[in-house]
């Protein structure tokens, strides 16, 4: 088995480092700030300029205007902008829904959004989750009603992370009352702004925006924006949490590295003549996070090898999923025990270590192992289809009368 890259993606890693460097990261605004998982934060510019590139749609089809590169040149791509900390937030998405356009997209959203995601001007958020809808998905309330060569699309969608800064909705709704449950879902591409659609921020408990509500009264969508063949939204919902898991985590082995490159640094620089680094149960957390990121970059890579080879995933996604969001949350503890009392000072106070993004790297990796599907569901996923064990866990005996 060999781990290495091909000599064309150390060409390539090559390339990506050249174009950091002669395009320094400050001078690329911020829109929205990284929710966490490493992404960095959401810029537009760095977008527009990955899609100057050609990065973007790299490895598409010629046909849609692609240049047919293996799916590992996405791989090498995402590490290198995550160890240097870039601002590449709206990229999972795009590649994610680049991927379903291509697969089952309608003629138009071929010809139209294609050639906006290459660019680097449309990115999306996921409308899936609602008030009763969250890991019982398809209780879901929203419906899409056909109306001639539109459907009327009207709910209540919550936690869309991004939707206020993104260009497009994947909205996930209800189009007839089929008695198979898993049937009669469509997934729709929704340009904000359509009238009917209303987006209001939640306030999230780093005091910033990620996540938002979003009323739909009405929203005219047109019939060739939907997703795949109508009533059969339920695949293309389980294709794209698979991806969302794999694209939008696979970057956190390099993000967490970085940030364990920064506290090996700080316990060597800290505590004068007897520095952090010299303490047994700091060297020992230390080392025992390497290892737990080390391990993460193979879960992600070995996905990525079954998705680059067709294979069917089962649950492999959930697996690195489960992995990738806590190992954050533990690298976060280890960074807030290592900062001590400095630990909880925010990005704007000037006694703030590090920049004060462990504060920031805590608050928002909290929520990771509940969006994309919560670590309990992920777990029963594993249990069941990697472990084969029953789906239902055993009843707890009732207690015996006396
Ligand atoms: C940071 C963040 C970002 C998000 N981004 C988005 C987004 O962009 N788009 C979107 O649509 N949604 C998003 N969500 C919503 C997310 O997908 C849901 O919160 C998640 O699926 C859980 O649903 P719920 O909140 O309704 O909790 P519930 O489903 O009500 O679960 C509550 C608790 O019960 C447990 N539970 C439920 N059912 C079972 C079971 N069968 N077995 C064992 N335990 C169970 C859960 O694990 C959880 O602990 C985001 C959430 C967060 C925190």
């Amino acid at each position: 088995m060999n781990f290495d890259f091909s000599e064309a993606e150390q060409a390539f890693a090559e390339e990506v480092r050249r174009f950091l460097r002669a395009n320094p990261l400050e001078t690329f605004p911020v829109d929205g700030m990284d929710a966490g998982y490493g992404s960095g934060a959401n810029s537009r510019a760095f977008l527009k300029a990955l899609g100057a590139q050609g990065w973007l749609s790299m490895c598409w089809p010629t046909t849609y205007g692609g240049r047919e590169q293996p799916m590992f040149m996405k791989l090498v791509l995402m590490e290198e902008l995550a160890l240097a900390g870039a601002p590449f937030g709206p990229l999972a998405g795009c590649w994610q829904t680049a991927d379903a356009i291509i697969e089952y997209g309608t003629e138009r959203l071929r010809r139209e959004v294609l050639p906006a995601i290459a660019r680097g001007e449309a990115t999306f958020w996921q409308g899936y989750s609602e008030p009763d809808a969250g890991s019982d998905l398809l209780a879901l309330k929203t419906e899409a009603r056909r109306d001639g060569d539109h459907y009327l699309l009207s709910g209540h969608k919550i936690w869309s992370s991004h939707a206020g800064i993104a260009t497009c909705g994947l909205v996930f709704a209800r189009t007839s009352r089929e008695s198979r449950r898993s049937r009669g879902f469509s997934m729709f591409v929704v340009p904000n702004g359509t009238p009917g659609m209303d987006i209001r921020p939640i306030r999230s408990l780093t005091g910033e925006v990620y996540h938002h509500e979003v009323f739909l009264d009405d929203v005219r969508v047109p019939v060739d924006l939907m997703l795949g063949p109508e009533g059969e939204g339920f695949q293309a919902l389980l294709n794209g949490l698979d991806a969302d898991r794999f694209w939008g985590r696979f970057y956190k082995a390099p993000a967490l590295a970085r940030v364990l490159r920064q506290l090996v640094d700080y316990a060597n620089t800290t505590g004068g003549s007897a520095p952090l680094s010299r303490d047994p149960v700091v060297r020992r957390r230390l080392a025992a996070i390497a290892a737990d990121i080390a391990a993460l970059r193979l879960i992600f890579y070995r996905t990525g090898c079954l998705i680059r080879d067709g294979a069917p995933l089962t649950y492999e996604t959930a697996m690195a999923k489960v992995y990738a969001d806590e190992t954050g949350q533990k690298l976060a503890r280890l960074g807030m025990d290592l900062l001590g009392v400095w630990g909880p000072l925010r990005e704007s106070s000037r006694w703030a270590k590090l920049g004060g993004q462990i504060s920031h790297l805590y608050l928002t990796t909290l929520g990771h192992t509940i969006a994309g599907g919560t670590a309990e569901i992920l777990r029963t996923s594993i249990a069941v289809r990697g472990l084969g064990l029953p789906a239902e866990p055993r009843a707890a005996a009732e207690p015996k009368a006396r």
